[in-house]
């Protein structure tokens, strides 16, 4: 049976509001979107919605206990709560350095979580 949702692209600032036709997993028709990009935020959103995460981890012998990370690309929204548990349990050695991988592949998704900043030892 085909469902049809209004959802609001935030793929750029313009946000269009597309009414997406589809039959619970394949999205059957897009309405509304004003270019290509729209559409495949539409059916990404619809078949495997991800997000950018930022957070923190926690660093050993740093100036300070924490140093922000961030997902190197989108991840998938249903794993978030289980990626935010993991990186509870992460702690680097200090000096951390911006951009530099604090876990590699998180939860087997292929995903880095990247340092945003630096983070000098302590003294
Ligand atoms: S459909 Fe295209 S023009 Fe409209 S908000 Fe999405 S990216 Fe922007």
């Amino acid at each position: 049976m085909v469902e049809t949702n209004e959802i609001i692209c935030v793929a750029c600032p313009k946000g269009c509001m597309l009414q997406v036709k589809h039959d619970g997993n394949d999205v059957v028709e897009v309405i509304g979107a004003g270019c290509q990009r729209g559409k495949d935020y539409t059916i990404c959103e619809l078949q495997d919605p991800r997000r950018m995460v930022a957070s923190t981890v926690k660093v050993k012998g740093g100036l300070h206990p924490l140093v922000p990370v961030y997902t190197d690309q989108g991840f998938p929204k249903p794993l978030i709560p289980q990626l935010a548990k993991k990186l509870r349990e992460v702690e680097v050695p200090a000096p951390v350095k911006i951009n530099q991988v604090v876990l590699e592949n998180a939860l087997g998704t292929g995903i880095n979580i990247i340092a945003s900043r630096d983070m000098p030892e302590g003294n």
